[in-house]
Order: structure tokens, then sequence, then C-alpha cells
């Protein structure tokens, strides 16, 4: 089975600064935060990246959006956010376990 520093999030192994945890996902700040809010939503089930979802994924993904949106109302950005999946080394992915980057909090239009 694969493993990375998102599987040792997941597993309690390494500490990180949780804002949500379901059966499906844990969802936690940036380390290195690029917005006012930053927090990084990631399935339990490590997936590498967008490039290796399968048909089988598809409610998964749904609900992470739907999360996502949970979140920003919780966070009080619903006005305005920006989501990403990087994906691969040339989209700028650094770890490769599936994850939805949920930023906002600026006083103006990025
Ligand atoms: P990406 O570049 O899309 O792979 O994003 C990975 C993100 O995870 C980066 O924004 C990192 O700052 C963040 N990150 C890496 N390690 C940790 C950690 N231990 N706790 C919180 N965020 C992390
Ligand atoms: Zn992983």
């Amino acid at each position: 089975m694969e493993e990375c520093i998102f599987c040792d999030i997941i597993k309690n192994r390494l500490p990180s600064a949780t804002v949500y945890e379901d059966n499906e996902f844990i969802a936690f700040k940036d380390i290195k935060p690029l917005a006012p809010v930053h927090i990084i939503i990631v399935p339990k089930e490590h997936i590498a990246s967008i490039n290796e979802l399968e048909e089988k994924n598809k409610e998964m993904i749904g609900n992470m959006l739907l999360v996502a949106k949970k979140l920003a109302k919780e966070k009080e950005i619903s006005d305005g956010y920006k989501l990403a999946f990087n994906t691969g080394r040339k989209g700028g992915q650094l770890v490769d376990h599936l994850h939805l980057h949920l930023m906002g909090g600026w006083k103006e239009e990025q």
C-alpha cells in the first residue's frame, strides 16, 4: 500500500491543525498558507492525484466539494474562495496524495 506524509497525518503519525474529519476525509490548515484561510482537504484513501481517479471515486469527489463548501461557510469565506487540485510536478503538486486546496479570506478580489 502507498504511504505518504498525508497518510501519516490521517493515521495520526504526524500532527496537523485539523479543522474537519469524517469517515472519508480529513481537512487541516496548510503549513505554508498562501491565503489568510488555506485548508487542505484530503480523502483518507491514498489516491495519488486526479490522474488516478476512477469511476468508483465519483461519489467521493462530489463529497469532497461538499466538504469544501461547508468549510468555506464555517470559515466565513463563502463570498470568495478558490479551489485547486494541483496535478503533477508541472502543475505544482508536491504531495502525491490527492488533495483539494481551499483558499480565501482576502480583502480584495485576487
Ligand atoms: P501541493 O503543492 O498541491 O502538493 O500541496 C501540498 C500542500 O501541502 C502545500 O501547500 C504544503 O504547504 C502543504 N503541506 C505539506 N506538508 C504539510 C503538513 N505536514 N501539514 C500541513 N500542510 C502541509
Ligand atoms: Zn497517502
